[in-house]
Parts: structure tokens; sequence; C-alpha cells
């Protein structure tokens, strides 16, 4: 099968189509998402080696379960032990044993097929283009805030990061009654954030005091960010951490402690809580696609990324 290969360079090359380990399905892939993670990771992040890509949608062509075959899914990335304090607790993504598809010693699913095990795959429904589930992992991802903060009604939250990130974190805070305001440098993608009815802001430093919201979500993929974050929240508020970096970031400590701020690491969520979002129409990603590449010009679709202002690239592999 043709896979995209990330070994120090990216390449598109043919590898063998994966034998499957017990419990496991061999997925065809459909469609697939270019996320900032895989960006990072050609800059060093995670120190990963292998086929890239953890976003999907595809159909089960093979698995021991026959209910399995045929059914078009997405996959949670994080392949668990089962058996660990974490996994017993139902906290699996935070397994110390986990691999990660596509980040972490497992391979990824910019490819023609890739396994998972069954206990990761989640039905899409029919109502869901294979374009939109694809954002099930990063829907899931915005919508992990919810599952970690119990959010007052009508609560004033500040968002840092115009990208795609940030723009579905600003669609489910708003689902969650927030009053957004999002924070970007981009007038085309603040347009979009302004249709779905939150407030924007180009510069944060001239519009807003210190002190000014008693929550911040950091999305915008940079260190600068996170101290942007801390200026911004109030003494006792909450600053939500959802970028990850190749570099350490900046932090002045002390204004943490002494304005007593929540510093939240969030990650990644719940796929069942996504297919919800998106099947009921409350998160919309559709405006979100910028262009879509064939698989095999996936080493162009990285370069493009690169180049042109966008928010998010597809990689089509099975169109039918
Ligand atoms: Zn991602
Ligand atoms: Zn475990």
């Amino acid at each position: 099968m043709k896979a995209l290969i990330f070994e120090g360079t990216l390449e598109l090359r043919e590898v063998p189509v994966p034998a499957l380990a017990a419990g496991e399905a061999l997925i065809r892939v459909s469609m697939a998402g270019v996320c900032g993670t895989d960006r990072e990771i050609l800059r060093g992040y995670a120190g990963f080696r292998g086929i890239l890509g953890h976003e999907f949608v595809g159909r089960v062509v093979e698995c021991a379960n026959q209910e399995w075959v045929g059914q078009r899914v997405v996959g949670e990335i994080n392949i668990t032990c089962g058996r660990c304090a974490q996994c017993q607790r139902g906290l699996g993504r935070h397994c110390p044993n986990r691999t990660v598809m596509g980040i972490a010693n497992r391979p990824g699913c910019f490819a023609e097929y890739v396994a998972l095990p069954c206990s990761n795959l989640h039905v899409v429904p029919d109502s869901i283009s294979d374009e939109a589930a694809v954002f099930a992992e990063p829907v899931a991802a915005a919508a992990e805030i919810l599952e970690q903060l119990l959010l007052p009604p009508g609560q004033r939250v500040a968002i840092l990061g115009d990208g795609r990130l940030g723009l579905l974190i600003a669609q489910v805070l708003r689902y969650a009654g927030q009053e957004v305001t999002l924070i970007g440098k981009h007038d085309w993608k603040l347009e979009l954030a302004r249709a779905w009815g939150a407030a924007v802001s180009k510069n944060s430093e001239a519009d807003f005091k210190p002190a000014s919201f008693p929550m911040v979500v950091e999305a915008t993929g940079t260190p600068r960010g996170l101290e942007e974050g801390v200026r911004l929240v109030e003494p006792r508020g909450t600053v939500v951490l959802k970028s990850t970096f190749h570099v350490p970031a900046n932090l002045d400590v002390t204004k943490v402690v002494v304005d007593e701020i929540t510093l939240l690491g969030s990650r990644c969520g719940n796929f069942s809580v996504a297919l919800d979002l998106l099947c009921k129409g409350y998160v919309r990603v559709e405006p979100l696609v910028t262009k879509v590449f064939p698989l095999e010009a996936g080493v162009e679709a990285f370069e493009y990324l690169e180049q042109t202002p966008c928010l998010k690239v597809l990689l089509a592999v099975h169109t039918a």
C-alpha cells in the first residue's frame, strides 16, 4: 500500500498492509486530516518516525468480529494496555504503556490502510460526511474542556489563536453557553468566528487590560500565547493550555502563584461527544476545509501548508 512516511524527510512509499493483532480491525482509509501536530513532528516533536497521521475516517474491511466489517468508522488515537491503574480508572488516554497512532510508536493513517483495536473505533452516523468526520479528533480535543471544567453559563472566555483548534473551541464553548472572545491575527478566520456569534479581536494587548477574563484558552500553537494567557486572566482564573510545542515555554511563575491562577493542560477528548456535536450541527467544520489533496500528493500538501494561509488540509485516500 502507499503511505506517507517521515524518517527525517517526508516521503510517499510503498509498504506492506498492516498485519492485525488480536482484537484489531483493518480500516480502508477514506479521508485523513493534516493537523498542527503532524507539522510539529516534521520539526522534531515527539521524535516520531514512521507513517504519519492520526485523523481519519474509513471503512472496516477485515476484523475477527464480523459486526465491525463494513462499518464506517473514526478511531481514538491512544492505544492503551487496559491493565494499568490509569486504564482501570477509565483514563486510558493517560496509560503509561500507550502508543499513539502516528505520534508515538504506532503507524499512522496517512496510508491506504490502518490497523486499530476495535475498542478504539466509533461508528460514524450517515448524516456526517467524510469531510466532517475527519474532524472527530480535533472536535473531541476541543470538547475535552467541557469534560474537565464545569463552566458557569454566560462566563466570559477569551480564546487565543484563530487556527483550526481555536475556531473549534469557539464553537464548542458557544454551544456550552459561554460568552466567547476569539483573539487572532487573520481577518478571514475571525470573520468565521464572528458569524458563529463570538466577539473577535486582532490585538489583545491594545483591546484588553491585564486580568480581563476569568478564563482564557491558549490555542495559538506558539509558546508566546501562554504569556498572553497569563496576562489576560483574572486572579483565581483559569488558563487552559491546548498547544503542544517542540520547545519549552517561558512563563512568569510568580504571577501564577501570586494571582493564584489555575493552569489546566488539556489534550485529547471523547469521540462520542464529538460525533454528537457534529451530528446535531452544534459544531460546523466544512467552512474550515481549505483544500483536499490526494494521498499521492501528500508531500505537496505539507509544502502547501507551509506557504498558504489555510485552516485545514485533508488527504483523500480512497474516494469510493
Ligand atoms: Zn490532530
Ligand atoms: Zn494502561
